[in-house]
């Protein structure tokens, strides 16, 4: 087959779609004015900064005033969690309920808070990476004061069952606060409707630039400012507005949100031929639940590769990969996720992600599918775990 470009690593980041870019330039051209600025420039711009707000807000069925600019995914995290246990350690509740196998942006954020003196409960998954909503209600407590799972796993795709995680919390009168980083414009989100207290997402995932993310507060809850200085954000976030990026969060998140059954159906059968496809070899399993899951996700382990390895001859044949989260490639550590839903440290090694849009065409797939089998007989060959697993020998 001729050789492609296939871009398979949405969940890394997305490219800025065309539409995203030609509603930013004008504000590093002609619309630069401060939104704080009197004059009209400077109100221009703030008016257009709203108009954003409005749509986050109505992408995810939150009102405006509960939704606020930050930097990126991981900012809005550590402004829910570090706010949040801030605020109610002066009531005594000392006490944050998190999952395993969260982003980095969550668990170094908790291991930072028990460094303060707070206390950790991390709740397991099960082997399809999924969490057990009654898992969280026996782990509250009455000095509970956040529980902060994520809405769908950004290595292996699950979706969490958020709304009776939500439902459990409210009950139990805790704050809950889910990192929709992943879920956002993948599946429908009404914060409102499932009783969501917090969310952070990301503009860099749905076709925003990098840089650029947004954490929604229920109205009724006070944050603690993360960021100190001037009064955006109606005072709760310093920092001039990146006017540019926050405009095109709000088109690209208004695009994304727009067909996302119509998208799903598109690209849930190209991600289930890949995954039925890639198990025919043998000695791989899919990681995570097969249904729920991110329409554009699969993640397989195949045993007797290193994943590095497969990753660099996927790009010498132009296909994009990745084999744990972007933020921890580069290191050899197994990802936490792998081990979390129990697989060996060998097996987690030898794992590829594919995060698919509908830009990877049928043809696409097939060319994947042409191409893996050639890679992974020739890792193989080459591997001495490979060999030894052929002897039946015992291997580590
Ligand atoms: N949370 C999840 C689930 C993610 O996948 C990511 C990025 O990969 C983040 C948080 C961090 O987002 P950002 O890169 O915008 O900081």
């Amino acid at each position: 087959m001729e050789k492609r470009f296939i871009y398979a690593d949405n969940a890394a980041t997305t490219c800025v779609s065309d539409k995203v870019l030609k509603a930013m330039i004008p504000y590093f051209t002609t619309a630069y004015g401060n939104p704080s600025s009197i004059y009209k420039l400077g109100r221009d711009a703030q008016r257009d900064v709203e108009a954003a707000r409005a749509k986050v807000a109505k992408a995810i069925g939150a009102d405006p005033n509960e939704i606020f600019f930050t930097s990126c995914g991981s900012e809005s995290d550590n402004w829910a969690i570090k706010g949040t246990a801030e605020r109610l350690a002066k009531k005594g509740k000392k006490h944050i309920i998190t999952s395993v196998f969260e982003h980095h942006a969550v668990l170094h954020t908790t291991q930072y808070l028990e460094k303060q003196g707070f206390e950790v409960t991390y709740i397991p998954v099960d082997e399809k990476g999924l969490i057990n909503p009654e898992d969280i209600r026996n782990a509250i407590r009455e000095d509970t004061a956040l529980v902060s799972i994520m809405y769908a796993n950004n290595e292996i795709g699950t979706i969490q069952p958020i709304d009776e995680i939500a439902k459990i919390c409210k009950e139990k009168k805790v704050i809950f606060h889910t990192d929709a980083v992943q879920a956002v414009g993948h599946v429908e989100i009404n914060v409102h409707e499932q009783g969501i207290d917090m969310l952070s997402l990301s503009g860099h995932k749905i076709h925003a630039q990098k840089g650029i993310g947004a954490l929604y507060v229920r109205k009724g809850i006070v944050l603690p400012n993360l960021i100190h200085g001037g009064g955006q954000e109606r005072n709760k976030r310093a920092g001039t507005e990146n006017v540019p990026a926050i405009v095109g969060l709000g088109v690209a998140i208004e695009e994304a949100v727009k067909n996302i059954s119509e998208k799903a159906e598109i690209i849930t059968p190209r991600r289930n031929k890949l995954i039925d496809g890639i198990l025919k070899l043998p000695y791989t399993r899919l990681n995570g639940d097969r249904d729920k899951r991110l329409p554009g996700n699969l993640n397989i382990s195949i045993e007797g590769i290193e994943g590095e390895s497969l990753l660099l001859m996927l790009d010498m044949n132009g296909i994009c990969a990745s084999s744990g989260s972007a933020c921890t490639s580069g290191s050899l550590d197994p990802s936490h996720v792998l081990l979390s839903i129990g697989l060996k440290h060998e097996v987690a090694h030898g794992s590829l992600r594919l995060s698919i849009d509908e830009n990877v065409s049928d043809e696409d797939v097939d060319y994947i599918l042409d191409v893996i089998p050639k890679v992974v007989e020739r890792l193989r060959s080459m591997s001495p775990v490979w060999e030894k697993m052929m002897k039946g020998e015992k291997y580590e």
